[in-house]
């Protein structure tokens, strides 16, 4: 396997520290809001790298941090009249929730920062043990970087035309303020109840000590992959190379992974700027977790992507199309025609896109190979070459995608068609409505969504999706009504 490694900037061979067994480290959310799709565009690119390690056989111990104690946490928890931990907890129910719609795999851990207080301060005083620590003035304490002659190789940053000693507090801050950064944040009257005593006097941990205390709690000093969006590059993950390998002193990650931005207009998504879209915003337009998974999964890692609405009402026409594929495969007669054939395409398309995805998570050959399938498939059964033990073959072929794509829904689909036969076989209801499947019911409900909205694509779509599930839908002066083909 390949990927693109950000510290020498170039793809590399894929070893493992430890046989088949693959560490990896994901910088998690900062629970002071709900994740917008951005935040979600990172977590999905990190689901899909596991998924892929995973489909290629190593066993992944992923670790997400949750930052539930930072300036933005405590500021809004202190505005909003909540204790720290009562205010950050619907935020982390939330971010759970949210993951479990999107289909990511979840971690093996989630440490929050709150609970890790002694590890960071551990780390710390092994960082005054070997002379990269100092107290300033104000309390705090601070990582001198002009003792750390590494820092600056993940960002590429050239230290000699940087001015050392100088001080930055804040957890965030540019690549040309490169300065000694916080380790510990003295209180102040701004923190209220948010405090830890310390051998520093009363305080709280910096962000960046976090990530560097956590990852060697549950994955050892030298771990294999370290993920995060491109904008934690510096100087959170710079940071935490400083940290860990001044304190540890050995490497830190073999592999830097980080993923582009999603944009909006051809701007950064950010909470920030406000143009931002949360998950629970596209749930009440009526668009699924699976539609949602298809279009942030569909642009490769390391390129932006511009969100707009219209590429969601794509997903939903592209995936409506798979379920009819699988629905007509799972309605071939009995019998053993096309089995060998079967057996042939899919072997041929499971190899290409297990390759693809090796390639540094190469999306676009991936989904070709599932979309030559298809055409291949779709040409088989309308030449009538395939019976049942074929299309069982096929289907078995799509649910192996799924192992990385996670939308595509083979079982869900074949669920669902016959639920809808075996309602249609209950014979004359006086109301056909009572035989129909709930799923045709929310279809219909979201059509008339999407029509009052004046959202005509969206409801054609619909009206599509229905069709190939065998309802049609007649708008009559009651209000629209599904009829049974
Ligand atoms: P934050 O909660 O801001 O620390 O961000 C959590 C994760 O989402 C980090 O890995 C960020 O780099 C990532 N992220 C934030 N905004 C975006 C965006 N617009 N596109 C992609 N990733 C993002
Ligand atoms: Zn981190």
């Amino acid at each position: 396997m390949k990927f693109f490694n950000t510290l020498g900037r170039r793809l590399e061979e894929f070893h493992s520290i430890q046989g088949k067994k693959v560490g990896m480290y994901t910088c998690g959310p900062t629970v002071y809001n709900y994740a917008h799709i951005g935040n979600f565009r990172a977590y999905l690119f990190e689901d899909i790298l596991k998924r892929t390690l995973e489909y290629h056989g190593y066993e992944v111990t992923q670790v997400m941090n949750l930052t539930d104690v930072d300036d933005k946490t405590i500021r809004d928890s202190r505005a909003a009249g909540l204790k720290l931990q009562d205010f950050t907890r619907k935020y982390k129910d939330a971010f759970f929730e949210d993951l479990k719609t999107l289909r990511i795999e979840p971690a093996a851990y989630y440490p929050e920062a709150t609970t890790h207080i002694a590890e960071m301060q551990n780390l710390i005083k092994t960082l005054f043990e070997k002379g990269y620590a100092y107290q300033s003035e104000d309390k705090s304490v601070y990582f001198s970087i002009a003792k750390f002659p590494h820092y600056g190789q993940l960002a590429k940053i050239d230290m000699s035309q940087q001015r050392i000693g100088e001080r930055v507090r804040n957890d965030e801050y540019a690549k040309d303020a490169v300065a000694d950064f916080a380790l510990w944040k003295a209180w102040d009257e701004n923190d209220g109840d948010v405090r830890w005593e310390s051998p520093w006097g009363p305080g709280r941990p910096g962000w960046h000590l976090e990530c560097s205390a956590m990852s060697q709690k549950y994955l050892g000093k030298t771990f294999d992959i370290h993920t995060g969006g491109i904008d934690n590059m510096f100087p959170h993950h710079e940071d935490e190379i400083a940290q860990s390998e001044a304190a540890n002193g050995c490497k830190f990650v073999n592999y830097w992974l980080h993923c582009e931005h999603l944009t909006v207009n051809r701007q950064k998504m950010s909470k920030s700027l406000g143009n931002f879209y949360t998950m629970r915003d596209l749930l009440e337009k009526g668009y699924s977790g699976a539609e949602i998974r298809w279009v942030l999964i569909g642009t490769h890692y390391r390129s932006k992507l511009n969100f707009d609405l219209r590429s969601l009402d794509q997903a939903r026409t592209a995936l409506g199309k798979f379920k009819s594929l699988f629905v007509r495969l799972s309605q071939l007669p009995a019998g053993s025609a096309g089995v060998e054939e079967a057996r042939e395409m899919t072997a041929k398309a499971k190899t290409a896109f297990g390759e693809a995805f090796a390639n540094d998570l190469n999306v676009a050959e991936g989904l070709a190979a599932v979309f030559k399938l298809n055409k291949e498939v779709n040409s088989a059964v309308a030449n009538g070459k395939i019976q049942k033990d074929a299309a069982g073959i096929i289907l078995d072929q799509y649910r192996d995608f799924d192992r990385i794509l996670a939308c595509l829904d083979v079982d869900a689909a074949l669920d669902s068609a016959s639920a809808s036969q075996r309602s249609s076989s209950e014979g004359n209801k006086p109301d056909a409505e009572s035989a129909m499947p709930a799923e045709v019911t929310e279809l219909i409900e979201k059509r008339a969504a999407a029509k009052k909205m004046k959202d005509f694509q969206t409801a054609d779509a619909i009206r599509d999706q229905l069709k190939a599930m065998g309802w049609a839908v007649e708008d009559t002066p009651n209000g629209p009504k599904a009829v049974k083909l």
